[in-house]
């Protein structure tokens, strides 16, 4: 979608560091992280957000890929994944958090998040 800053990046138009990408979806770092691993996993197809899911879209690339990084980043013992939404969700395009590690404060991300 033109203007929209994760399709920019999908295309390769603006910059970010690629975590992981596959044909579905793409991973990149936060470039304003609060926690020590804080990536955005976003699907490649254009989607406004949560609520414009619907059964044409699948969530699974998006599950598998963190789910793999999850596994990667050997952080199975403690992340989070947080969807924003309406005011919280500052890029109209559907992504979900995934945070790890401690916050820039010290404090655990579960905890604060
Ligand atoms: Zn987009």
């Amino acid at each position: 979608m033109k203007d929209c800053i994760f399709c920019k990046i999908v295309e390769g138009v603006n910059p970010a560091k690629k975590v992981y990408e596959d044909d579905d979806v793409l991973v990149f770092e936060n470039i304003n992280p609060v926690a020590e691993i804080h990536l955005l996993v976003c699907p490649k197809k254009h989607i406004e957000s949560f609520l414009k899911i619907d059964e044409s879209f699948s969530l699974t690339p998006m599950v598998e890929a963190t789910q793999k990084i999850i596994s990667e980043k050997n952080i199975q013992e403690g992340y989070k994944l947080v969807f924003n939404g309406g005011k919280y969700q500052t890029v109209p395009h559907l992504h979900w958090h995934l945070l790890a590690g401690k916050l820039e404060d010290n404090e655990d991300v579960l905890n604060k998040t």
